[in-house]
């Protein structure tokens, strides 16, 4: 039987990149469904309740930017904020929020059901309607087809999911979930490239049976940090404190003696587990010189006695969970309340996707999320933009959405996907960018509202918001260019009590803040110079552009440089162990991936700037 209603866009799954997904296809106004297991679970956070973190906070901003809901809903969900690495510069700088994970999925469900062209539907779909190498549709479980022009395949770990407890396992799409199995068949008979992954969560335990006071205590920071642009501290619930807690050898010997019921040392586990987000027994096996590991025990919400252990993720059997969990310091008496698992599930190699996110094989699918190998809310969110964007401006006939890696996070994970492909759970770090200096959080809604704008991802209200900060950022920029202060101006006294060396000679107000012992705050402390611009967000985005300004103009030069060599080829047969200065590694790299031009080199993990110079100026000699 066929639904009465034909949409534009079909979104499967109501996860992280299937909200994204739905929500950006809608507001750029076609007509949307989102067909999902269940209702209730829509914007569910399957693991650790927090957003953000270094590369992942950028990413959330990035989605934010374009009009996305991840970063409003951590601003209304986030019972703890923090700037992570306050103390560097603004490109590795990075908000993380802890939430409560029911306000955030209250607070995704809120925006969804309020987005006007998004019809919701639940049901499992168990199949997709191809023709002629197209996709045209979905089947659901009840055998109910849907037909529309694309469709956005996210549903995260559920295809072919299953999950382990020690030697145990059974069949499911994460706990209390189902797994998909039939659209796992399904997708396995299409000429996708497929294999498995694998992660993990901790068990998660009673707050009342921990003794919080032996842990040491970490609050957020005070003022605490806004995540979307369109944010504001009113948005944010009551704030609550994480505590740190370790393991010890006593918890590394408990580890130790279950490792032969382990599924992931028994064999039975194939998938590959995420590298950074290892299991504790990954990291005893891993590391065993060291012999205290760090816990982050984090509150799963405002009204919740759970608690997620953060950093002792396993799936060993449940007694030695039990054991485990409680040789730690302020565990001994903890309850478990849910077990740890381990979960594995279908991924397809992402190299079988263009940079759109559609598959090669079958027109007008695309595929956003986990199930393209990455691990986190923030990159399948983003992916799910991506996605939902460019599948409704494919039923609009324009130009696809395509992010550059030197505009954003999220073009350096597409990018990074499609041409590389992942062999482990992939996630972002700021290191995976070669351009860290233009791709900040700070600056995200510069480099993407306006597109987003274009393209019909961004409502009025941010657009209006965003045109009235950038008109204060300019105003206020000429006016420091403009303003100039001499030896015998009024501020001069005031000012030389902040400055290493005085004023000698006439300074425009630009200059001084360069100066690395002055803050466009301070300087507006004074009174002829300052207030200055009230609105902090504004005055931030001031001062780093001028302090910054020499290192972004050579990045800028070294993306035009890139871009003048992306296309020049390099032989298939060069050997590249014959120029000097390359090191081992990225000889290696080189001579396995072969790649054809200097842009696809450049774009190889681990081969650095540095190395792309040493290939330039060899080619110049011998090319
Ligand atoms: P999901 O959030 O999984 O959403 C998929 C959605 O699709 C769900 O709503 C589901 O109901 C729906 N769905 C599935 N199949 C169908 C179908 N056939 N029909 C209709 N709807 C369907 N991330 C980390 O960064 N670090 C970690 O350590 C980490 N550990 C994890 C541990 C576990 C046990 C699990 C389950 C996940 C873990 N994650 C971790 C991953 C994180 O949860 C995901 O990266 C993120 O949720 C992926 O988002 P997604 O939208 O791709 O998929």
């Amino acid at each position: 039987m066929f639904y009465q209603q034909a949409f534009d866009v079909i979104v499967v799954g109501g996860g992280h990149a299937g909200t994204e997904a739905a929500l950006a296809a809608a507001r750029m106004g076609v007509r949307t469904l989102l067909l999902t297991h269940n209702v209730e679970t829509i914007g569910q956070m399957s693991c650790n309740p927090a957003i953000g973190g270094i590369g992942k906070g950028h990413l959330v901003k990035e989605i934010d930017a374009l009009g996305g809901a991840m970063g409003l809903a951590t601003d209304h969900g986030g019972i703890q904020f923090r700037t992570l690495n306050s103390s560097k510069g603004p490109a590795v700088r990075a908000t993380r929020a802890q939430a409560d994970r029911s306000l955030y999925k209250q607070a995704i469900r809120n925006i969804v059901e309020n987005q006007p062209n998004l019809t919701l539907f639940q049901q499992s779909v168990d199949d997709l309607i191809v023709e002629n190498d197209q996709v045209t549709g979905v089947v659901t479980q009840m055998g109910l087809k849907f037909h529309a022009k694309t469709v956005v395949l996210t549903v995260g770990t559920f295809l072919g999911g299953t999950i382990h407890i020690g030697m145990q396992n059974y069949r499911g799409g994460r706990a209390g979930d189902p797994p998909a199995i039939a659209l796992a068949d399904r997708l396995r008979a299409l000429p996708f490239r497929v294999d498995r992954l694998k992660t993990g969560t901790p068990a998660r335990l009673d707050a009342r049976s921990l003794d919080f006071s032996v842990m040491q205590e970490q609050p957020g920071d005070s003022p605490a940090p806004v995540v979307s642009f369109m944010g504001n501290r009113d948005m944010h619930p009551r704030q609550i404190s994480c505590y740190i807690t370790h393991t010890n050898e006593k918890t590394h010997e408990i580890i130790r003696g279950g490792l032969d019921r382990s599924p992931m040392y028994s064999g039975i586990i194939e998938g590959v587990g995420p590298r950074y987000c290892p299991s504790i027994e990954d990291k005893i096996m891993r590391f065993a010189d060291k012999d205290s590991h760090q816990i982050f025990v984090e509150p799963e919400g405002l009204n919740s006695i759970e608690v997620y252990p953060n950093g002792i993720s396993t799936s060993l059997p449940f007694d030695v969970q039990m054991e485990l969990v409680r040789s730690i310091k302020g565990f001994e008496n903890a309850h478990i309340v849910r077990p740890g698992y381990a979960i594995e599930y279908d991924y397809f190699d992402p190299r079988d996707l263009k940079q759109t996110l559609e598959t090669k094989y079958i027109d007008n699918l695309y595929f956003a999320g986990q199930i393209n190998g990455t691990t986190g809310y923030e990159e399948a969110g983003a992916q799910g933009l991506v996605a939902g964007a460019n599948a409704a401006l494919r039923v609009q006939e324009r130009e696809p959405l395509i992010l550059r890696r030197d505009q954003a996070y999220i073009g350096v994970l597409i990018d990074d996907l499609a041409t590389m492909g992942t062999k482990e759970p992939y996630r972002m770090f700021t290191s995976r960018a070669e351009y860290r200096l233009l791709l900040r959080e700070d600056n995200a809604d510069m480099r993407l509202t306006k597109l987003g704008r274009e393209i019909g991802l961004v409502d009025d209200a941010r657009w209006a918001a965003f045109n009235r900060k950038m008109e204060l950022v300019e105003a206020e920029q000429e006016r420091l260019r403009g303003q100039f202060i001499h030896p015998e101006h009024e501020a001069a006294a005031a000012l030389n009590d902040m400055l290493k060396n005085p004023v000698s000679r006439e300074h425009s107000l630009e200059e001084l803040i360069r100066r690395p012992e002055m803050t466009y705050q301070q300087l507006m402390s004074i009174d002829c110079l300052g207030p200055g611009v009230a609105d902090p967000i504004a005055a931030q985005q001031v001062e780093i552009q001028i302090k910054y300004a020499g290192y972004i103009a050579r990045q800028l030069d070294e993306i035009a440089k890139a871009q003048r060599h992306e296309n020049t080829l390099l032989p298939s047969d060069l050997d590249y162990s014959r120029i000097s200065g390359l090191s081992n590694e990225v000889i290696a790299k080189l001579s396995d991936a072969r790649p054809e031009t200097i842009g696809k080199a450049s774009r190889i993990s681990g081969v650095t700037p540095a190395a792309i110079s040493l290939l330039l100026v060899y080619m110049k000699k011998h090319g």
